[in-house]
């Protein structure tokens, strides 16, 4: 595995343990030749083979990357670190294979996602949920917006959410 940090392809592993049930092995590496230490994870391939029906019935390949991509766009200038995010990614996939077999709705991941980053960031899920949840009607975005309006850990760049992009 090649070192995050120095790009050396020499490492040890230090630590390893499987999450979410089995379907994942965590490994935490150390570098031989710089010393720091990275985590990887192992995922079966079916993992891949996941089939995302969109709305309109058609259907994609599940792409883990672009899940990542959607959050970090919706996270952009937040207080959201990429630990943060994996977990949210890592916790909507445990759902998914819970749920559904080989098939999951897009909705279903989208919904899913929106849920766990409230919890984390209220703009950020706001930006999220109106481009990938669709909401309903413009008075549930407002609605959702004004809660995230009074929650007291957002800083004063709340503006923005409204502001030209
Ligand atoms: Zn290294």
């Amino acid at each position: 595995m090649q070192c995050p940090f120095c790009g050396q392809d020499n490492d040890k592993v230090v630590d390893s343990r499987s999450s979410e049930g089995g379907r994942v092995v965590r490994r935490r590496r150390e570098c031989i030749a710089c010393e720091r230490r990275f985590t990887t994870y192992e995922r079966p391939e079916e993992t891949l083979r996941l089939t995302v029906v969109k709305k309109d019935g058609s259907r994609v390949p599940y792409e883990r990357d672009k899940v990542i991509a959607s959050l970090q766009k919706a996270c952009y200038k937040r207080k959201v670190t990429d630990d943060q995010i994996r977990q949210i990614v890592d916790a909507t996939e445990e759902e998914i294979f819970r749920r559904f077999e080989k098939a999951v709705p897009s909705s279903f991941i989208g919904d899913t996602v929106a849920e766990r980053l409230k919890k984390v960031d209220k703009i950020a899920y706001v930006r999220f949920a109106s481009v990938y949840r669709e909401f309903t009607d413009v008075g549930e975005l407002i609605e959702d917006a004004q809660e995230a309006r009074q929650t007291p850990s957002i800083g004063p760049e709340q503006k923005e959410l409204f502001g030209s992009q």
